[in-house]
């Protein structure tokens, strides 16, 4: 019998690493207050998610779980093995394609079990050769996740939350709210299909669509070793990144998995008025303490970090921000990916001009700091994520 990834346990990190004080006042859209109550609640709603739907998922049972439900309708153990074989390795979307399991059982599964995965509601395909799709679940709730080609490479972009509760002010899914965690199986069912409509094997995959991953850590986690592990879908755990906005629970947390799994840190600002402006998620998280969390991050796994930053014109692409963000990088490993900012239709905030990222290379560079920038896939299909869902919405 195959190993199950399913079944490695991560010890999400606790509420009680999170500090008590919340920074007061300001002009953020969420407090410091809600961020804790919520990053609880988040992790309570993962536990809930598995066990309370009408019917079972399969994708996401363990092996021993499996068996056990089988056990329940009356069928022995070894249908398991022939039940995993359908559901992981041939990725089948409904019970009749079970040939060798017979009638009577293909119609009690479907009475009492569902099989996972994802269905596609919607994609836009872009000149670039990148597809985005918004894919739902079995009770509805859909997210968006990215394919982008690029040679014999096929990298991926998924959603670890329906939704967000971060607010970050330039992001579409943090001005729409939060609906709910995705459970392990929901994060990995996107690459799966991302790789199925591709027809070819994912090189990279970024958790760095809707949600904040380290405020739905077990799921992601054990996402990430699905995807990790053989009998997943086999991509290196180096090729493998997660994406937070800086939850540094999260942080500390990820520097103990053994697994050599990247990390990337949504920076956008090293002046803390205007980071505190730009992400209120994570305003009671200061950058001297951020700086203090990768470092220790750093020397830990001796990894490099990736710095994620939108230029926006006007609010983090002048010289003191600059200056800034020279201070918090220079003298560390790390990597500093710019990206001119993806504009939402109806925000103010605009990209930076193209001779100000390059003023930002330049400089990063003549301090020994990693630079690049980022080239934006899709710019022609609604690249900035939650665009594609909202656009649906409002049809
Ligand atoms: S950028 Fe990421 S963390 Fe911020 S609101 Fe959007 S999805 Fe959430």
């Amino acid at each position: 019998m195959p190993e199950n990834p399913r079944t490695t346990k991560t010890k999400s990190p606790s509420a009680a690493d999170t500090p008590a004080a919340p920074v007061a006042g300001g002009i953020c859209a969420i407090d410091s207050e809600t961020v804790v109550a919520t990053y609880d609640a988040a992790k309570e709603d993962a536990k809930s998610a598995k066990t309370s739907r009408a019917k079972v998922n399969l994708a996401e049972l363990s092996h021993d779980e499996l068996v056990e439900f089988l056990g329940t309708l009356g069928e022995p153990a070894f249908r398991a093995k022939q039940i995993e074989d359908w559901v992981r390795s041939k990725n089948v979307r409904s019970f009749d394609e079970m040939t060798n399991l017979s009638k009577t059982l293909r119609a009690k599964l479907s009475e009492a079990a569902t099989l996972g995965g994802v269905t596609e509601v919607a994609r836009q395909e872009s000149v670039d050769g990148s597809r985005k799709y918004l894919v739902a679940f079995d009770d509805g709730t859909s997210v968006e996740c990215v394919g982008m080609p690029h040679g014999d490479k096929l990298s991926t972009c998924v959603s670890t939350q329906a939704g967000c509760r971060m607010g970050c002010l330039f992001c579409a899914t943090g001005q729409s709210g939060f609906t709910r965690n995705l459970t392990a199986d929901e994060i990995y069912a996107q690459a799966a299909h991302i790789a199925q409509d591709f027809g070819r094997r994912i090189t990279s995959v970024v958790l760095m669509g809707q949600g904040e991953p380290f405020a739905n850590y077990d799921a992601t986690l054990e996402a990430m070793r699905e995807m990790n592990s053989p009998k997943g879908l086999g991509i290196g755990a180096r090729h493998i990144t997660v994406s937070t906005c800086g939850i540094i629970p999260g942080i500390r947390a990820l520097s103990q998995e053994p697994e050599q799994f990247g990390l990337a840190v949504s920076l956008h600002s090293a002046v803390p008025e205007t980071r505190n402006t730009l992400m209120p998620g994570v305003k009671k998280y200061s950058l001297k303490r951020l700086h203090d969390a990768m470092k220790n991050y750093t020397e830990k796994t001796r990894r490099r970090p990736t710095y994620e930053y939108a230029m926006i014109r006007g609010i983090n692409d002048d010289d003191a921000s600059l200056d800034a963000l020279v201070d918090f990088c220079a003298g560390t490993l790390c990597h500093v990916n710019l990206i001119a900012l993806n504009h939402l239709p109806g925000s103010k905030l605009e990209p930076s001009d193209p001779a100000r990222l390059d003023a930002f290379v330049k400089r990063l560079s003549s301090v020994g700091v990693e630079t690049t920038i980022r080239q934006s896939r899709g710019a022609d299909i609604d690249a900035a994520c939650g665009q594609l869902k909202q656009r649906k919405a409002a049809k």
